[in-house]
């Protein structure tokens, strides 16, 4: 059985566990150690039962927690070498944390398979996940500027998605965020706005899925009904059907 829950997404900060058997993985810290444990207490977790911590790139929302919690609670940190070397640079990396680097290949970890795939984002090496039991599969996929044919294949067919809805355009164009901030998240290095996502959804595989959550919405150029509606759209489905991560929840457990 494959498990998944949200301690928080978006630009505050990213953090979501994945379950497999007595395998816990967190994908992202973007926490400080205190609001990590916290939140895993909500979920009914301690700290020592994560086993490990997927980073999908060195942008603070993502990784700032990382080694720290890492250090913290024994736990593995697994990184591609471009994410490494970037926190490294930043000073982020704690001498004696155990870190793996991702590959362009699929690994499985006590029972959990991680598959990571690139995507288009203006880190230095940045990835997603796919993480499945061997029969349910879970797709992760936030911080990507456009959508790539490598991105639908590795999705499609997933049980459960999580994906960025980051931002509608006219809130982004009309609002009061900095041109070249503006023309960054909107850029092809950037943040997928809710019409991507509903057409990057509308071009999947969604057979098999069980739930479509979606994440990583700006507080200031979203709001969480129009990124329902979005998604609700490529699916043919209610909009209440539709799960949201948010900045202070996340999402509670849901099952694969
Ligand atoms: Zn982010
Ligand atoms: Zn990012």
């Amino acid at each position: 059985m494959l498990r998944f829950a949200s301690l928080a997404s978006g630009s505050k900060g990213n953090c979501l566990v994945a379950e497999v058997g007595g395998t816990r993985l967190l994908v992202d810290c973007g926490l400080n150690l205190r609001d990590a444990e916290r939140r895993l207490a909500r979920l009914n977790l301690m700290p020592s039962d994560i086993d490990g911590i997927l980073v999908t790139h060195e942008h603070g929302d993502h990784a700032c927690g990382a080694f720290d919690f890492a250090a913290a609670h024994g736990a593995t940190v697994y990184l591609t070498h471009g994410t490494l070397g970037a926190l490294g640079a930043e000073g982020k990396v704690i001498e004696g944390v155990k870190t793996v680097i991702l590959e362009k290949k699929s690994l499985t970890i006590d029972g959990m398979e991680v598959i990571p795939f690139t995507v288009p984002h203006d880190a230095r090496e940045p990835v997603q996940f796919v993480l499945s039991d061997g029969a349910a599969r879970l797709g992760v996929l936030t911080d990507i500027g456009s959508p790539t044919a490598h991105v639908e294949q590795t999705l499609s067919g997933c049980d459960a998605l999580v994906l960025e809805c980051n931002y509608d355009v006219d809130m982004l164009w009309s609002g009061a965020y900095p041109r070249w901030l503006k023309e960054r998240i909107a850029g092809p290095f950037g943040h997928l706005d809710n019409g991507q996502s509903e057409r990057l959804l509308g071009a999947l595989d969604c057979s098999r899925l069980k739930h479509v959550i979606c994440a990583h919405l700006s507080q200031q150029n979203n709001r969480p009904e129009l990124a329902r509606a979005a998604l609700a759209r490529a699916m043919g489905c209610e909009e209440s059907w539709i799960g949201l991560a948010t900045q202070e929840d996340g999402f509670g457990w849901r099952e694969a």
